[in-house]
């Protein structure tokens, strides 16, 4: 009898369609943008990461265009041995800038950051307390780190404290990693409770400004900024791959932090370094985010306009509590979700359905840019108006 090693991959694929749970790709053509087209059908985009419409800025072109020009497509090695170009120290001192650190370095992804980090400051002797809805990088950064990990629910300061409490003592180090907007809800963390925590338990702190870098804050450096709590002690990640609209990712915190990851992360020492293109797009995005407030400004208007405008479909339509530009409306179940995803999309409106296991309720996540107009706001209004009247 002839052997087959793969076969469990057609058996697998099999499962992951029955229980609906398999993924495609849609493809987008031309520019990136808050009208984008969409498998060939024009749609305004409610499922784009571009918080300030960056990643079509004639700057950041012109940036990555003139660093390619000068400096080629690759980067051709790691940072320790060929890859390092003043271009990506000048974007490490914009980041610590923005951020008000010592320093910072740059990753190839921000998932690659999370990794490394992580990996770097705690082992087997340690212990990390991971809020139940991380992301993936977090999560992931945790088990390959070798150390003890301990979910608390979502945002419980209470059971954090308890858990500190009853576990602290048996560990060496101990590091209480958290997103700062999750990713699939559009909440914060109450950041100023868990540095509270960290410092009376003798913990580090990492943040993840993914979903915050460039949109919170008063000059766009995250929820770090946005809560007063710049000059504490904290690890402060984020990726340059959303408002930064550029691809990478970056550590932020103190000289010695700095320093420390340059040498012991793995996925900073043994990766490519990030290419002069990606990198100058990044740079250039930075000191816009510094310089002009205006993008994010708009944005917190969309915010608000969406939000007052969802407000009376509160009963039949209930948004998730959000402080950010993701924002989510939650639906009884899976099949729900996928049907008034589809009816929007038949509408003109990108904005998918999040299903379980992603997420432990079924949602539609709309994810707002600078560069909605009202109209945009006002016409999906329109239709999930259309929908509701279906419903009754
Ligand atoms: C997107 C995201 C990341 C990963 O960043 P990439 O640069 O896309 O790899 C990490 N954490 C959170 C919370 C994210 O949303």
């Amino acid at each position: 009898m002839s052997k087959n090693p793969y076969r469990w991959l057609d058996e697998s694929l099999t499962t992951i369609h029955r229980a609906n749970w398999y993924r495609t790709v849609k493809t987008i053509d031309g520019f990136p943008g808050a009208v984008v087209s969409l498998d060939g059908q024009q749609v305004v985009n409610f499922a784009s990461n571009d918080y300030l419409g960056l990643a079509g800025d004639a700057r950041l072109i012109a940036a990555a265009t003139e660093a390619i020009q000068a400096f080629g497509t690759g980067s051709t090695g790691s940072r320790l041995l060929s890859g390092h170009r003043q271009l990506h120290r000048d974007l490490e001192s914009a980041i610590a800038l923005l951020k008000q650190t010592d320093d910072a370095i740059a990753f190839s992804s921000g998932y690659l950051a999370n990794i490394g980090t992580i990996c770097a400051i705690v082992g087997q002797r340690d212990l990390i307390l991971s809020d139940a809805y991380n992301h993936s990088s977090l999560k992931n950064g945790a088990i390959l780190s070798g150390a003890k990990i301990i979910e608390y629910p979502h945002t419980d300061m209470e059971a954090l404290q308890t858990q500190l409490q009853q576990h602290r003592s048996d560990y060496r180090r101990c590091l209480i990693v958290t997103d700062s907007v999750f990713s699939m809800d559009g909440d914060l963390c109450p950041l100023p409770d868990i540095l509270d925590l960290a410092e009376s338990f003798d913990c580090m702190a990492l943040v993840d400004e993914a979903h915050a870098t460039g949109v919170l804050g008063s000059n766009g450096a995250g929820c770090v900024e946005h809560f007063g709590c710049r000059g504490r002690q904290i690890i402060q990640m984020g990726t340059l791959s959303k408002a930064v609209a550029s691809l990478g990712g970056y550590v932020a915190g103190s000289s010695a932090l700095i320093d420390f990851l340059r040498n012991r992360a793995p996925s900073w020492i043994y990766t490519t370094a990030l290419s002069p293109g990606d990198t100058a797009a990044a740079l250039a995005a930075i000191k816009i985010i510094q310089t002009e407030p205006e993008q994010r400004q708009q944005l917190w208007q969309n915010i608000n306009y969406l939000k007052q405008l969802l407000h009376q479909y509160q009963q039949t339509l209930p948004v998730l509590p959000s402080a950010s530009p993701i924002i989510c409306i939650q639906l009884p179940n899976p099949n729900t979700a996928l049907q008034l995803s589809q009816y929007l999309a038949t509408a003109g409106f990108f904005a998918p359905a999040i299903r379980p296991p992603t997420v432990p309720t079924s949602r539609i996540r709309i994810s707002l840019m600078a560069t909605h107009t009202k109209i945009h706001l006002e016409s999906l209004i329109a239709t999930l108006q259309n929908y509701e009247k279906r419903l009754n």
